[in-house]
């Protein structure tokens, strides 16, 4: 699966993990598809409460005011415009997810309330030269991932 990061939405990351420094920060991702396997990032929120050096923690009412104006912006077509999946920061650490993110992922991909097939996850950190780095992966239901391509 591919994931197309559009430029806009980088330097968005990037300006907020520069003010975030080393407490990881995130917020959920919403996507459009665009054909079998593809899908862009059309938007993104950014949690106000950061998280602490190595953990993040998704506020689960944080998500549905902008979740629903997205639907309205985007004229409810769900097929196309939808919940994408979580995105959080590893200031610290690599960009792979811990266990904590994987069943943390798998949580959100069996609850029938956010009724997802899968959920993407992307990992983002700054490297030395405060470039971005990131990394995705999709998540399944019954425990099952696999890595995308972050474009
Ligand atoms: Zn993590």
């Amino acid at each position: 699966m591919q994931i197309h990061l559009p430029e806009t939405s980088a330097q968005k990351l990037i300006k907020a993990l520069k003010r975030a420094g080393s407490r990881e920060i995130g917020g959920i991702l919403m996507g459009e598809y665009l054909s079998p396997q593809v899908y862009q990032i059309v938007e993104l929120t950014i949690q106000k409460q950061p998280g602490t050096l190595a953990s993040f923690l998704r506020l689960p009412r944080s998500v549905l005011r902008p979740l629903q104006r997205f639907f309205q912006r985007t004229g409810n077509q769900f097929t196309r415009f939808n919940y994408l999946g979580e995105w959080h920061s590893h200031p610290l650490y690599s960009i792979e997810p811990s266990s904590v993110d994987c069943n943390s992922m798998w949580e959100v991909v069996s609850d029938p309330d956010v009724g997802a097939n899968f959920a993407v996850l992307l990992v983002v950190k700054l490297n030395e030269i405060e470039q971005l780095e990131g990394g995705v992966t999709i998540f399944l239901p019954n425990r099952q991932l696999f890595k995308g391509e972050l474009i």
